[in-house]
């Protein structure tokens, strides 16, 4: 399975010099999403010893919604990620994720979440992508799930991680297990779509178990690479 996860030295990861300031905040992280789904996904795979993870409802007061402008998904991922923590005054973890379709030119892509139109409507998104995929063979029918995971501080500190799980679209959904594209997207190495396989099995090669846990290294580093931690 090809992956691609930005190393932290690479030209992907947006470097910066300076680090945050050793103040308590820095051992909180706000996992800056509003989708239960991935809260639950992230909460598991992000484990730093000694950090309390904090969710958006866990803020004292509601956090307005940053507008995913960006073109790619490493530039709305940093912009959640920024936003979020300029806002709640933390470190905060921001993702943004998608399906990319070969035969697609990598639609759905950034818009996969509102992909036939209203946001969120994974019935829909699923049956514009397998029309449109109407009498493609098989082996044209390769993509891949991307995650972009940033972190970002209210110092301008900031770091992305960029993760695949390559596969491909099946040609109808299959089982209950998951969200989103999983019922029709079938993992390299596998003869089942991820709405069949075991959820355990997902979160050991899904791209954003990739990419979370890459960046749940890399924090780590940068908090144990600061004076005093
Ligand atoms: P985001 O919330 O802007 O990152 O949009 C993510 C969208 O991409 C979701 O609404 C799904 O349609 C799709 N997606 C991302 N990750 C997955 C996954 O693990 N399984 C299925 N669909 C996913």
């Amino acid at each position: 399975m090809a992956e691609r996860v930005a190393s932290p030295l690479s030209a992907t990861a947006r470097l910066c010099d300076s680090f945050p300031p050793d103040t308590d905040a820095a051992m909180k992280l706000l996992i800056a999403t509003g989708n239960v789904h991935k809260l639950e996904e992230i909460r598991h795979l992000f484990s730093v010893p000694g950090i309390e993870l904090i969710g958006l409802s866990d803020l004292p007061r509601p956090a307005p919604d940053v507008p995913e402008t960006g073109l790619t998904f490493e530039a709305n991922a940093l912009l959640k990620a920024v936003g979020y923590a300029a806002f709640a005054d933390m470190w905060a973890l921001a993702d943004d994720s998608g399906l990319v379709v070969d035969a697609l030119d990598g639609e759905p892509g950034i818009f996969s979440a509102r992909y036939a139109g209203s946001h969120g409507d994974d019935a829909a998104n699923n049956r514009k992508v397998l029309e449109k995929l109407a009498g493609v063979a098989e082996a044209e029918r390769t993509g891949r799930f991307v995650c972009a995971v940033a972190l970002a501080h209210p110092d301008g500190t900031t770091r992305v991680i960029e993760a695949a799980c390559e596969g491909r679209i099946d040609v109808e959904e299959t089982g209950e297990h998951g969200f989103g594209y999983d019922p029709m997207f079938i993992p390299d190495g596998h003869q089942q779509s991820f709405g069949v396989l075991d959820s355990a099995i997902k979160s050991t090669i899904s791209h954003r178990s990739k990419a979370v846990r890459a960046a749940a290294e890399l924090w780590a580093g940068l908090l144990l690479g600061r004076p005093g931690h």
